[in-house]
Formats: C-alpha cells, sequence, structure tokens
C-alpha cells in the first residue's frame, strides 16, 4: 500500500502523491491569536505534524504554510480593552503559540505567515474578484457575491440555496444581499485600526487571508489543505470560492480535516469555557510527551475524547518504550541471532508502515510496536534475545519515534537556561521600579514554561519542575 488520505472534497480514500513527485506543498490554517491556544487546537496542530513526518517518510520533500490570524474582530476588541495597538496585543499570543508547539516538538512549517504582513496581497486577489464581478460593495464592505459563482458548496456538499436573504444576518451586522455572501473586506468601525485600499479603508476578512497567503507561497494549484472540521464550512468552501473565482483552476488536491478534541462529549472550546490550555496539564506534572502521545495516538479522523486517564495510560506507554530503549541500549546478550525475532522486527516494520499509509492510522501503528515490545521484552527475560538482533530493534524504535517523537526526555525541549536568567534579570529590575505587575508577569510566564522561582533576602534561585 501507498500513502492513502481521505479527501473531504471527494468523501473518498484517495492515493495520494504530490503534483511534481517531489515536494508536498501543503497549507495549515492556524490559529486566531486572540488568547492562548487550547489542547483542541493543538491536537489539529499535532495531526499536521504528524502528516508532515510522515510525508517525509514517504520519501517527499515539504513546503508548508501556516498561517498565523492576527487581525480579527476579537482581537480587535481586546486589543482596545488593553488599551494596545493589535500588534503589542497578538504579540504575546504568537510567542505562546510558538512556545506551546515548540513544547509538544511540532515541526515548524517552512513559512508561518502573519495575516497584517500580507494585507497587499489580500487586497490584490479581492481586485481580481472585482474584476470577474465576483464582488459588491455595502456600507463600505466588500463582499463575495456567491450567486456568480457556480460551484459554491462543493466541498460542503451543502444546499445553501434555500438560505432566507436580507436582514443584518451575518455576525459582523453588516448589510449583505444574500445570507450566503461573506465579507472580503470591512469597513472599520469608529476607532477601529484599518489600511487603505481601492475599495476604501478597512481590514481583510478571515477567509481571504487564507486564500491570499496560501496562493502566494505555493501556487494557485496546491496538494493538501489542513485544518479542523469545524473549517469545512464556511471557511475552507470561501477559500474555494475566493481562490477559484480569482484563478479559475482548482485550488486544492486535498483537503484534509481531523476531528474535534472533545472533552465530556462536547467540543473543547473557548466559548464553552471547558478547555484546558497546555500548561494547566503541565501544572498538574503531565509530561509534554504523554500530551502529545494522547493527542496523536487516536486517528486524526476520529474524535478524541479527552481524560485524565488517558492521559496517564500515556505517561505509563511511554515509560514502557523508554525502559525497552534502555534495555536495548544497555544490556548485554548473549552472541548470536534469533531469526524469528529478526522476523519480528520485519513484520512490525512493516504493520507500522502500512498503518501509517492508511490514512495515518496512529493506533494500529502504535498496536504493531507495542506487540514487538512485548514479545522481545519476554525474549530478552529467557536470553533468547541476542546481540545479532539488538540494532534492528533499536532502529525500528528510530522508526517509530520518527513519527511519534516521545522517547528522549523532555528535559531536551526545555526553555534554556540563558533565556531563565534574562527574564530574572529583567523581574528583579521591575521589582527595583516596583513595577510589581511585570514582575509578577514573568514569574507566572516562567511557571508556565515549567520554571518556579524561589525569592530569598537578595537573590532568586530558579528549579525546573
Ligand atoms: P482557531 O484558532 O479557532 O481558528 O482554531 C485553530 C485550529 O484548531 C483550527 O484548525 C480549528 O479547526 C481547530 N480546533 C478548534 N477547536 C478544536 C477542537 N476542540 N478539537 C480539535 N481541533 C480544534
Ligand atoms: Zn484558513
Amino acid at each position: 500500500m501507498s500513502l492513502h488520505l481521505y479527501n473531504t472534497l471527494t468523501r473518498n480514500l484517495e492515493g495520494f502523491e504530490p503534483s511534481d513527485g517531489k515536494k508536498v506543498h501543503m497549507y495549515s490554517c492556524g490559529p486566531t491569536v486572540y488568547d492562548h491556544v487550547h489542547i483542541g487546537n493543538l491536537r489539529t496542530f499535532a495531526f499536521q505534524d504528524v502528516l508532515r513526518r510522515h510525508l517525509r517518510c514517504c520519501g517527499y520533500d515539504l513546503l508548508h504554510v501556516m498561517n498565523i490570524t492576527d487581525v480579527d474582530d476579537k482581537i480587535i476588541a481586546n486589543a482596545q480593552k488593553a488599551n494596545q495597538s493589535i500588534s503589542e496585543y497578538t504579540a504575546r499570543y504568537i510567542d505562546a503559540f510558538k512556545k506551546d508547539t515548540k513544547m509538544l516538538r511540532l515541526e515548524t512549517p517552512e513559512h508561518i505567515t502573519l495575516a497584517t504582513d500580507h494585507i497587499d496581497a489580500m487586497i490584490t486577489l479581492i481586485q481580481r474578484l472585482a474584476d470577474k464581478n465576483l464582488t459588491y460593495q455595502s456600507e463600505g464592505s466588500t463582499y463575495f457575491r456567491i450567486a456568480h459563482f457556480e460551484n459554491y458548496g462543493k466541498l460542503t456538499r451543502l444546499d445553501t440555496s434555500g438560505m432566507k436573504t436580507g436582514g443584518r444576518v451575518d455576525q459582523d451586522e453588516y448589510e449583505k444581499d444574500d445570507i450566503r455572501d461573506f465579507a472580503l473586506w470591512k469597513a472599520p468601525k469608529d476607532g477601529e485600526p484599518y489600511w487603505e485600499s481601492p475599495f476604501g479603508p478597512g481590514r481583510p476578512g478571515w477567509h481571504i487571508e487564507c486564500s491570499a497567503m496560501s496562493m502566494q507561497y505555493l501556487g494557485a494549484t496546491f496538494d493538501i489543505h489542513t485544518g479542523g472540521v469545524d473549517l469545512v464550512f464556511p471557511h475552507h468552501e470561501n477559500e474555494i470560492a475566493q481562490s477559484e473565482g480569482a484563478t479559475g483552476q482548482q485550488f486544492v488536491r486535498f483537503w484534509v480535516h481531523a476531528e474535534h478534541l472533545l472533552v465530556e462529549g462536547q467540543k473543547m472550546s473557548k466559548s464553552l469555557g471547558n478547555f484546558y490550555t497546555l500548561y494547566d496539564l503541565l501544572d498538574q506534572n503531565y509530561s509534554p510527551e504523554a500530551i502529545r502521545y494522547s493527542l496523536i495516538s487516536v486517528p486524526y479522523r476520529k474524535q478524541l475524547n479527552f481524560t485524565f486517564d488517558g492521559l496517564k495510560a500515556a505517561t505509563i506507554a511511554i515509560e514502557r518504550l523508554r525502559n525497552f530503549k534502555r534495555r536495548l541500549e544497555t544490556e548485554t546478550f548473549p552472541e548470536g541471532e534469533a531469526s524469528e525475532l529478526l522476523a519480528a522486527v520485519a513484520r512490525a516494520r512493516d504493520q507500522f508502515t502500512v498503518a501509517m499509509d492508511d490514512d495515518l492510522n496512529t493506533a494500529q501503528a502504535l498496536g504493531a510496536i507495542f506487540d514487538f515490545v512485548r514479545d522481545a521484552n519476554t525474549k530478552i527475560d529467557s536470553e533468547d534475545f541476542f546481540e545479532g538482533n539488538r540494532e534492528s530493534a533499536i532502529d525500528l524504535l528510530t522508526l517509530f519515534d520518527s513519527i511519534f517523537d516521545v522517547l528522549t526526555m523532555e528535559a531536551d525541549c526545555r526553555i534554556p537556561v540563558e533565556e531563565i536568567e534574562r527574564f530574572i534579570e529583567e523581574r528583579s529590575r521591575a521589582r527595583k521600579n516596583r513595577d510589581f505587575a511585570r514582575a509578577d508577569e514573568i514569574r507566572v510566564e516562567l511557571q508556565r514554561q515549567g520554571v518556579v522561582l524561589e525569592d530569598s533576602r537578595d537573590s532568586t534561585h530558579w528549579k525546573y519542575v
């Protein structure tokens, strides 16, 4: 079997290879940085990491772009409340997002793009749509006119034609001709930040960001677009309308969507208030690896029911694998080799790869590894594991860890000592200046990164928790 991925566009499991045969051109919708991400968001980002890693195992290179939405209604409102510019406001959440993903060992995409750095590309794209008579203006905003775009609804397969039109119905409270139409460019309300454009002052809508940035880096047609299932409609449907409306070419070959992480049967989300951030879990002494493991061990197209029991089980599973690795690296075995063990390694490798090729079936891939570990541990105990079996068994764990990445110890990805010391210096300066708010902020920030401070009379000590 070769790699197969479930394509939301066709509702089929399809054989995948990049269109140029070598490099996968891929785009992922990133976070909206008005707050810290929660572990539901991180599940989707972790799935993208697994996809990246497995594509590389398949021998492909990667050109992967992820956006950061750093302007939207919530960001503007929160920045105003905090009396900051939107870039001042979002900086800390962008930083926090990067730290969270690093902590979870998520690989960094080749490009991480900020929406506010690409306003010109969005304006150009809206202009192209306007030239094709796919837009109209209303109350200073510019909308996409869906009635003029024939293929609207092809991703969602939703019949939107019966939706009622008229009225102030969209969440942005603007007037539009058809309820399905969506804003490409939004007129600023009083006191809101804006950019100049040929269609008047304003800011981009959310959907246009992703169309403009993905096509700028990846071309008019690219291989894979990912996101969580909640983005299929309207976000991705609208991306298709904008991109294909402008270029007349197919936008994306494979749409790949991750199912939600649930808490007690409900989607984890900010608005429901049922969310945990990464640091809520680290504070309870779960390791980043255990969190990573529990996010990725359920295949991405299954809903993941988050539980603390699941995290505990992940902790134990990792410990087992690490113990096994330690045995392989440190114990002495009798000379020779057991051919059935060599065959068992080959079988496990094969099963692991087949499972990953089957739409990234991580649960089945893990099953293959654990079957082997059980078998090999028994053989080591009974002295039926030989020197000649060591290397191939270690190689199997290396293959496993090229995707799962949980076997090396946590200390490797901790915040570096120099950075901690810089923070401590800044904190003592803040305390001298009686800026206790800043001093406290630094203490909390370090705590979030797994470092606790202990103040004595004239110095501050720190330790990793
Ligand atoms: P947002 O910052 O809300 O745009 O979300 C960032 C990413 O997280 C998107 O791909 C969402 O689809 C995804 N997402 C949001 N909530 C969840 C959840 N509970 N489980 C999995 N993914 C989610
Ligand atoms: Zn997007």
